[in-house]
């Protein structure tokens, strides 16, 4: 078969930032009214290509093709979808796709789904919860009900989430929020929640909001600023310095009390995610403490 060669389509819409390539070639589909599936056949890079009917990278789509068929330029098709982003970016996005807000993205023509930066939890223009990562668990929405506005310390978190990735690095604040995360969840478990969390909730859904999962969104949000806080101090090499040195650990754990207005936090079990922390902190210490020896002995042979 003769294929015809591309042409812009008549309707075409900008990729929202963040936006999965799936969503964005399904969304150009829809508005086109064309048959499911017939973008992702037109811009396969190859025959073998087409067979893989749920891969959406640079590898199955050619993104010149996208740009031809979108009118969009490539270097914007790059920086705003997910899929052609290089491996080392996409690492640092949210595993999971979530739809993006629905104020931003209302002329886009269908549902719009991002894979967003770690530390992106709300629109901060809209002040909508656009969801985010709670203990490998995906937050329901984004259309959730919660009037945000009565939390808005969840916005300057998120911002201070930003300025800390900003300091420490993506990969680092990632590590400190999974284990920040599994802390919380072993806390919550043994010993409920903290006192801050049930004022947020109650300011969220009032003074009976029933039961509540562990991942649901007013759950979520009502840890959200301890978490990020207890992130950047697991984050800080200053913090990590002091939680390492057992003569100076019960600072670290003053600390945490200060973060979750806790009276004499300290790990009583092995279970405690902040202990396996620790540990993993002492070797690193240990060879430190050795590289210094080595540079005294080196200056003293001088
Ligand atoms: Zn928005």
């Amino acid at each position: 078969m003769i294929e015809q060669p591309l042409r812009r389509l008549p309707i075409t819409s900008p990729p929202a930032p963040y936006e999965s390539l799936e969503s964005y070639l399904s969304r150009l589909e829809r508005i086109n009214h064309l048959p499911l599936g017939a973008l992702r056949r037109w811009t396969a890079t190859s025959a073998k290509a087409k067979a893989k009917y749920n891969q959406f990278t640079s590898v199955t789509i050619d993104i010149a093709k996208v740009s031809i068929l979108s009118g969009i330029p490539e270097s914007t098709l790059r920086q705003a979808i997910t899929g052609f982003m290089p491996d080392e970016d996409r690492r640092l996005l949210q595993p999971q796709q979530r739809p993006a807000c629905p104020r931003c993205v209302h002329r886009a023509g269908g549902a719009v789904l991002c894979r967003h930066p770690f530390h992106y939890f709300t629109c901060l223009r809209h002040r909508t919860l656009v969801g985010g990562r709670a203990w490998g668990h995906p937050i329901e929405g984004p259309h959730s009900h919660l009037d945000l506005s009565l939390v808005p310390e969840v916005f300057s978190t998120q911002r201070r989430h930003r300025q800390l990735i900003r300091r420490y690095g993506h990969p680092t604040m990632a590590d400190a929020l999974v284990i920040s995360e599994q802390w919380f969840e072993y806390f919550v478990q043994r010993h409920g929640m903290l006192n801050r969390s049930r004022t947020r909730i109650t300011r969220l859904l009032g003074p009976k909001p029933g039961r509540l999962s562990i991942d649901s969104p007013a759950h979520v949000i009502s840890y959200r600023p301890e978490l990020v806080s207890l992130a950047g101090i697991l984050a800080a090499p200053h913090w990590r310095a002091i939680a390492a040195a057992p003569e100076t650990r019960a600072r670290f754990y003053q600390e945490i009390d200060r973060i979750t207005n806790l009276h004499g936090y300290e790990p009583i079990t092995k279970q405690d995610p902040i202990h396996h922390w620790i540990q993993s902190l002492e070797p690193r210490r240990r060879s430190t403490l050795a590289r210094f020896t080595e540079f005294d002995e080196l200056f003293q042979n001088q």
